[in-house]
C-alpha cells in the first residue's frame, strides 16, 4: 500500500492485523475433501476440513477451540485437552482459507472444541459471516453442533443467532454416555431434553441429533429404545456417525472399533422401527484424517508467518 503515506502505513500495521495465522500442511482425500492444518499466532494448531459436493461446492467444518475440554472419548481432539478459545477472528480466518479452495454453501462447526463453551467469540464470528456487510451467509446455512452444554444451548436460543443445532448425543443411557462424554456429568440428559425443547419452541428449529455408533457398546436394542425415549416430543432427525478409526484411542483399556456391518444394520432397523427418521453422514475425509472425530493428528513444522500468503 505504498500509494498511502509512511505513518499511517505504520499506524495500521500496529493497529490492525488482516491474517493472523499461517497455513501449516494441506491435504487432500481421494474423496475430495481437503483438510488444513492452521497455526495460530501464539504456535497453537488448529484443523479446518472443506468437506466438497463433488460440483464446486462445499461444506466447511470450522473449529472453536486449541483442543478441547469435554473429552469425548471416541475423540482425537478430546485426547488433547484443552488449551484455549479461538477469537472471532481466527474462526473467520478459517473460513477464508477453505473458501478459497472451493466456493462454501455451507458452514457446520463441528471441528475441535466445543463451541457453546466459546460462544461469545462464535456468535460475534457468526454475526461477520451473516451480515451483508460481511459475508451475507444466511443462518440457515450454518449448524452449531454440541456435545450438551445445557445452558450455552438455552443462551443460543434467547441471544441467537438462529443457527440449526444438532446435539451430539451417542448414548441416551445416562450411565454409558457420562462415560464416553464425561461432559455430560454436569449437563445430565433430562436437562438436555428441556433445553432443546426450549431451543425448538424459542426459535422454530428442528434440531438434529448425532450418535457416533461404536462396535460393541452402543448400538443394542437397549440403547435403540433409550434413543426413541429421549427423541420422544422432539420431532427430530438422528445423524449416525460409524465411528471414524483414530489410533490409540482406548475405552476402559480397551480398544474402540468401528460397528460392524450388522451392528448397523440392526441399530438402523431398531431405530426405524421406533419410528425415528435417520440419516447417515459425515464418513469423507477418512484417508486424510479429516472426519468427524480424528481431527488433531496431524503435526507440522510451523510455516512462516508472513502477513498475505496469497490463499
Ligand atoms: S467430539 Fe467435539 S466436543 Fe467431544 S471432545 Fe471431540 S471436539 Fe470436543
Amino acid at each position: 500500500m505504498s500509494d498511502l503515506g509512511k505513518d499511517l502505513r505504520e499506524e495500521l500495521e500496529s493497529r490492525f492485523t488482516l491474517r493472523s495465522s499461517g497455513l501449516s500442511a494441506e491435504l487432500t482425500d481421494p474423496d475430495g475433501t481437503v483438510k488444513l492444518l492452521i497455526e495460530l499466532r501464539d504456535g497453537q494448531r488448529i484443523e479446518a476440513v472443506l468437506l466438497s459436493d463433488g460440483e464446486g461446492r462445499g461444506t466447511a467444518c470450522l473449529s472453536s477451540q486449541a483442543g478441547c475440554p469435554a473429552g469425548c472419548v471416541f475423540c482425537k481432539t478430546g485426547s488433547l485437552g484443552f488449551s484455549r478459545n479461538l477469537s472471532s477472528g481466527e474462526i473467520i480466518e478459517q473460513f477464508f482459507y477453505l473458501n478459497s479452495r472451493s466456493a462454501v454453501s455451507n458452514i457446520v462447526i463441528m471441528g475441535m472444541g466445543e463451541p457453546l463453551l466459546n460462544l461469545e467469540e462464535l456468535r460475534r464470528a457468526l454475526g461477520i459471516l451473516f451480515d451483508p456487510r460481511g459475508l451475507g451467509i444466511s443462518p440457515r446455512r450454518v449448524t452449531v453442533s454440541t456435545s450438551g452444554i445445557v445452558e450455552g444451548i438455552r443462551d443460543l436460543a434467547d441471544k441467537g443467532p438462529p443457527v440449526r443445532l444438532a446435539l451430539s448425543l451417542t448414548s441416551a443411557r445416562e450411565e454409558l454416555r457420562n462415560r464416553l462424554m464425561p461432559i455430560g456429568r454436569e449437563n445430565p440428559l433430562p436437562l438436555l431434553k428441556e433445553a432443546l425443547l426450549y431451543y425448538q419452541k424459542k426459535t422454530g428449529r428442528r434440531v438434529t441429533l448425532e450418535a457416533v455408533l461404536l462396535g460393541g457398546l452402543n448400538t443394542g436394542k437397549e440403547e435403540a429404545a433409550a434413543m426413541a425415549a429421549f427423541a420422544s416430543g422432539l420431532g427430530l432427525i438422528v445423524n449416525l456417525i460409524p465411528w471414524n478409526p483414530v489410533e490409540g484411542l482406548v475405552f476402559e483399556g480397551r480398544p474402540l472399533r468401528e460397528p460392524s456391518p450388522a451392528e448397523l444394520r440392526n441399530f438402523t432397523a431398531e431405530l426405524e422401527g421406533r419410528g425415528l427418521k435417520l440419516s447417515l453422514r459425515y464418513r469423507k475425509g477418512r484417508a486424510i484424517a479429516g472426519a468427524c472425530g480424528q481431527l488433531g493428528q496431524i503435526r507440522r513444522q510451523p510455516a512462516p508467518r508472513t502477513g498475505c500468503q496469497g490463499l
